[in-house]
């Protein structure tokens, strides 16, 4: 956003009322401190989606969306981040900067044209003297040059404005490249260098063939790794599927997309003979590139290696799929493998034989929950066919989903009513949602209400930051919004928006959740901090205890039992107060707290 200056963005903030602009789409009705509407992001019946007017965002318990007015417009209107900017600003009746208004109309076809003539600038590179090592690069992944010149590969060598040069030269301005997202402002505003510089270029279309961005792979230690072009006016994330031009036609013939994660992914599958691929760049599958795909077929197979990260974004994928009535297969590929090495290293046909032994999406589901718990007691039972369940709730009634009802039972060793009732529990706790986004992964509860509290009440964040040396133990969400806090050095008034702008989803969606809530549950903020790390330190002991007792260690087993017994009694060690993994603080301050209580 260099072209509107940041202060604008702040004005247009303060003269633009979420709740103003909300109920220009939706009619919102106030309750408590609140306001409701049924969401316009998914199918509910009873509404979830809040706006919570005093911190100016909304949040939908049901789906997860969630952020100030600029994410509801991008959301609702398809909007980039400027163009919602622009929009309020015009409603406003703020001024912008000449130059930023400059941007429509022909605007657009300039784009598309500037990115091509940067494609065939990076082609040239790859070819000449140059691109030498590049090439070998490419050759060594056995990428070869008739893939090459498929996916218009190229090359940018490491200057700092080689690219730009040659786009002035060939008539474009420098604002221009810049909105096209290949080149970033000098500090100091003087000039502009390259975006990309020593990597392999790989140009992102759009399914029309139009070339909307770039990625760039770096080739040894550099990083980031990849480095994708930002939003521009044409480039939207989540909106494009990479290789969806090449692949569309294998698609409708194969009547079935693999949708692999990473380019690189999908280029080695299209090299190893498996042109139906597609990659979503970057992303889990959205709801827009699900209906793409939907155009050219009714099955989707994902490919994927098993880290938690890859199953992750595989399940997300999964939901939308659902409840798009896509037909899911699930090809997992052995323990740290991805795609590009797997095929790689052990050929097309150990590819083909897993691709054609997909597995079923309730089966692989299942398979996981069995593994992970043995699927013996009730519990496990119960809690692995919840997850199914709401699986099988996104799908329309038919004659699939009694398929699934069906398997679900034989594998569960239970009834099919008892599925059906547990459905039925379900439609009614939730209205089925349509093609939304999943609703967000459950937290631990102790250590989502810490991470709350740190947002809401800022007097206890120097408590905890003293009690907690780090915040790698807390699950991903969290861990990062913890960290988000602790480096943030804004103002109070600007933490919503820039947390409802953080570049990781997640963070935002469950940042945007956690700060909807006005706090007025909290009735003493420094007292629950206190109770949450004590749990917290409880929960680690119990930890350590398990695995002193599998060692068999039972000098330490009983020491952890002493110390479990006086973090529960509030008798913390003066050396070891809360967390033991945190700077002990001085007396003075423990008592300073306790008297707080
Ligand atoms: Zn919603």
């Amino acid at each position: 956003m260099a072209f509107i200056p940041e202060e604008v963005i702040e004005k247009i903030l303060r003269t633009s009322n979420i709740v103003e602009v909300v109920e220009g789409y939706l009619p919102l009705k106030q309750t408590g401190k609140y306001y409701r509407a049924l969401c316009p992001f998914h199918n509910e019946k009873t509404p979830s989606f809040t706006v919570n007017p005093e911190r100016q965002i909304f949040y939908c318990f049901g789906c997860g969306e969630g952020g100030d007015v600029f994410r509801f417009l991008m959301r609702r209107e398809g909007f980039t981040f400027p163009e919602a900017v622009r929009h309020l600003a015009e409603r406003a009746g703020i001024p912008l900067p000449e130059r930023g208004r400059s941007r429509h109309g022909d605007g657009l076809l300039k784009l598309f044209e500037l990115q091509r003539v940067a494609c065939d600038y990076f082609r040239n590179a790859l070819g000449g003297p140059e691109g030498a090592q590049a090439r070998e690069y490419l050759a060594r992944r056995g990428v070869g040059d008739d893939l090459v010149a498929r996916f218009q590969l190229g090359y940018v060598g490491p200057e700092w404005e080689g690219l730009l040069r040659e786009l002035t030269k060939r008539g474009f301005t420098p604002r221009q490249v810049e909105t096209a997202g290949l080149v970033l402002p000098r500090q100091g505003g003087k000039g502009y260098y390259d975006r990309f510089r020593d990597r392999v270029m790989i140009p992102i279309f759009d399914s029309t063939g139009k070339i909307v961005g770039f990625g760039g792979r770096a080739m040894g230690d550099q990083q980031p790794k990849y480095m994708n072009s930002p939003e521009t006016p044409i480039y939207r994330k989540g909106v494009h599927l990479y290789a969806l031009h090449l692949a569309s036609r294998a698609i409708r013939e194969a009547k079935v997309a693999l949708v692999v994660e990473g380019y690189f992914d999908a280029i080695s599958l299209h090299t190893a003979g498996f042109p139906q691929t597609v990659a979503p760049l970057g992303t889990a599958l959205t709801a827009e590139q699900v209906g793409l795909l939907r155009r050219y077929t009714g099955k989707v197979n994902l490919v994927f290696d098993p880290d938690p990260a890859g199953v992750q974004a595989a399940w997300r994928g999964l939901e939308l799929l659902v409840a798009e009535e896509m037909g899911v297969g699930v090809v997992v590929l052995p323990q740290g493998k991805d795609p590009d090495t797997y095929v790689r290293e052990c050929g097309r046909e150990a590819l083909a034989e897993r691709l054609h032994a997909a597995q079923d999406m309730v089966d692989f589901l299942l398979a996981r929950a069995e593994e992970q718990t043995g699927l013996e007691g009730v519990d496990e039972k119960a809690a692995a066919a919840r997850q199914v369940v709401r699986l099988i709730a996104l799908m329309p009634e038919g004659v699939r989903r009694a398929k699934y009802i069906q398997k679900l039972a034989e594998r569960l060793g239970v009834s099919e009513t008892s599925v059906v009732g547990e459905l039925t529990r379900l439609a009614s706790a939730v209205a089925a949602p349509g093609a939304s986004p999943p609703p967000p992964p459950a937290l631990p509860p102790v250590e989502k209400t810490l991470v709350q509290i740190c947002l809401l009440f800022p007097e206890v964040r120097s408590m905890v930051w003293r009690s907690l040396r780090g915040e790698e133990l807390f699950a991903s969400p969290l861990r990062s919004i913890l960290r988000f806090l602790r480096e943030y050095t804004g103002s109070e008034e600007a933490l919503a928006r820039n947390l409802c702008h953080h570049p990781d989803p997640d963070v935002r969606q469950v940042g945007a959740e956690l700060f909807v809530h006005d706090g007025g549950e909290f009735m003493d903020p420094h007292r629950m901090v206190q109770d949450c790390l004590l749990r917290l330190k409880l929960q680690e002991i119990q930890g350590e205890l398990r695995k002193a007792r599998e060692a068999g260690d039972f000098a330490r087993v009983k020491a952890l039992l002493e110390q479990k017994q006086a973090v529960a009694g509030g008798r913390i060690p003066e050396t070891d107060y809360i967390i033991p993994y945190g700077d002990a603080p001085d007396r003075r301050e423990h008592e300073g707290i306790r008297t707080d209580t």
